[in-house]
């Protein structure tokens, strides 16, 4: 499923490339002995990584530690290319939640051998994603707390204050490297409490007055 409807209207948006952020909350940064970077460092899923609400992640067998990074999702309205910090936000048609399902063990081993993440961040099911609420329904979208819990029990909970490269600087630096279409989305990084889960488990994800997922693992 790789469309996904803007709530409480009819605007429905086929998602195209799915640009990430790493490292774009210092404390998460820190707790995975990273450095802050100066520029965004940025990966991409492909759109068959999707699941919706409900849906469950599948961890690969190639992998032993499965992560989930709870992400505000930003979803792209109208074509962006070189596009200035003072226009981007006019390219926003909403915001959802996700999380970035992530192969830490196989993250690991690739970064050590400075090889590309893709087996490690874009596997079928490492992107659920919710629908999107309007972008004018979120009153500041770097004011908005992140929450995931696994079983109940509550594991990250930080807010988009925290964010590193705010979503305007965000979309002009990408725009100046990808061109961004209607139906792309950009994942703005995960705050710090990032950690395993397990087969078996369920992961609930919400952002508040954006939205909530509720994925179970396999
Ligand atoms: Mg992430």
């Amino acid at each position: 499923m790789t469309t996904r409807n803007i709530t409480g209207t009819n605007q429905k948006f086929t998602i195209g490339k799915i640009v990430c952020l790493a490292r774009n909350y210092a404390e998460h940064a820190r707790e995975l002995g990273n450095e802050t970077p100066p520029a965004p460092v940025l990966f991409m899923k492909p759109a068959s990584s999707l699941i919706g609400d409900g849906d469950t992640v599948r961890i690969p067998a190639y992998s032993q530690e499965c992560h989930y990074e709870v992400e505000l999702a930003v979803l792209i309205g109208s074509q962006a290319c070189n596009v200035t910090a003072d226009k981007a936000l006019e390219h926003v048609a909403g915001y959802g939640v996700s999380i970035d399902m992530t192969l830490r063990d196989v993250q690991n081993q690739l970064k050590a051998k400075g090889l590309p993440w893709e087996i490690a961040k874009g596997f079928d099911t490492a992107c659920p994603l919710s629908d999107f609420v309007p972008a004018g329904a979120v009153v500041d979208p770097h004011d908005v707390t992140l929450k995931l819990a696994v079983n109940g029990e509550v594991r990250q909970n930080g807010t988009t204050a925290d964010m590193i490269h705010r979503i305007p600087q965000v979309i002009a630096h990408v725009s100046a490297i990808f061109t961004l279409e209607p139906g792309d989305v950009i994942l703005t990084g995960t705050p710090a409490g990032v950690g395993p889960v397990r087969a078996g488990e369920t992961m609930t994800a919400e952002i508040a007055t954006v939205g909530r997922l509720t994925i179970p693992v396999a």
